[in-house]
């Protein structure tokens, strides 16, 4: 079966995590032995081969790279005009592995039917990436986004952890201001999918207000099953389904059960495994009344592995389980199929019609 995930830092690894993403999981761990850098060394779950194996042929593949102001005290850039760099050389990552043909861009309604058509799980099938911002503050002016649209931008977050430019994000408090309001417009001309994943309340509410393009959440979890302000509400989930939206499932750890501390919990201690998301996701489609408006959106070795993720889950191949545990949960193929990948790919359709 078909997998799109709607969420994977590809390009962050390959660039901060010096990961070459062509060769399997198992040989990029190797290389990391006796690293200490990052908290996931040896742990990673995410590479190109292990993709294909998993029948993962698609995915929202994003740029990132955070703008911090003075007395932030989140990792980050010094200067927009930093954080615009660090996401161009991202892009040329992404414009490498195309043309040593190991990934496509899909940026339109044919391109995407094309690979979806054509897509099969052989060895050398590249994978299908729809690119993606998370997180605008290296949106320097305006004219920066038009340009990335040129560039194949076709979704985009206004914030990430912390304070943003244009909105706030997890763990943030505030509204979008008058160049968040700015940044929606030029969305809505450019048709940039909004996700909405990350905002915080006050700037999710505002941004629904006054967007009125396609809207998604790539990656985000349900409040109702985890209490924490990353996830999404009841009330905010049931607005996104109003507006089509299709929301992704996510399995860093700490969204999927309550209470998790990072660095100190861990798989083993909670018995956390893979069928957990089933949870959300069931939840998304109890609210629905239908199995239309979920989706993956793993997040898999987004600054974390195995440490903090199932403890079933060895690679993001594991998701080609899935099927089997919606299945035992009462989901009829028709829906498994709409989940793992129909969703998303009639999303865009509709958003590129
Ligand atoms: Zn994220």
């Amino acid at each position: 079966m078909l997998i799109f995930d709607a969420h994977l830092d590809l390009a962050m690894n390959a660039l901060e995590w010096n990961r070459d993403l062509t060769q399997s999981v198992e040989k990029i761990r190797a290389r990391e032995k006796g690293l200490t850098d990052k908290v996931d060394r040896q742990n990673g779950t995410v590479a190109l081969p292990d993709m294909r194996r998993g029948g993962i042929g698609i995915c929202v593949a994003t740029q990132i790279a955070r703008f911090v102001k003075e007395k932030n005290p989140l990792p980050g850039w010094h200067s927009p005009e930093q954080a615009w760099a660090q996401t161009q050389g991202q892009l040329s990552w992404y414009r490498a592995m195309e043309e040593a043909g190991q990934m496509r861009a899909l940026t339109d309604r044919p391109s995407l039917q094309r690979h979806v058509q054509n897509w099969s799980p052989s060895s050398d099938a590249p994978i299908g990436y729809i690119l993606s911002l998370e997180g605008a503050d290296s949106m320097v002016t305006l004219k920066h986004l038009e340009r990335s649209y040129q560039q194949g931008l076709r979704a985009l977050g206004p914030a990430h952890y912390g304070p943003g430019t244009y909105a706030q994000g997890t763990d943030a408090s505030g509204g979008m201001g008058p160049r968040g309001r700015e940044l929606l417009q030029e969305m809505e001309r450019l048709n940039i999918i909004l996700d909405v994943t990350h905002l915080c309340d006050e700037s999710f509410w505002e941004a629904i207000e006054h967007f009125d393009g396609p809207v998604w959440a790539s990656h985000s979890n349900c409040r109702a099953l985890t209490p924490h302000n990353r996830q999404f509400s009841d009330e905010q989930i049931k607005v996104l389904i109003e507006r089509g939206a299709v929301i992704g499932g996510a399995l860093d750890a700490w969204m999927m059960i309550p209470d998790w501390i990072r660095g100190k919990t861990t798989p083993q201690s909670t018995g956390l495994k893979l069928e957990r998301i089933i949870d959300h996701i069931d939840h998304v489609c109890q609210l629905a009344g239908n199995a239309n408006h979920s989706g993956i959106g793993s997040d898999l070795d987004g600054a974390f592995g195995r440490e903090q993720s199932p403890g079933d889950l060895d690679t993001i191949a594991d998701l080609a389980r899935l099927p089997e545990l919606f299945a035992q949960r009462g989901y009829k193929p028709a829906e498994i199929e709409s989940i793992m990948s129909g969703n998303f790919i009639r999303f865009l359709e509709k958003a590129w019609s």
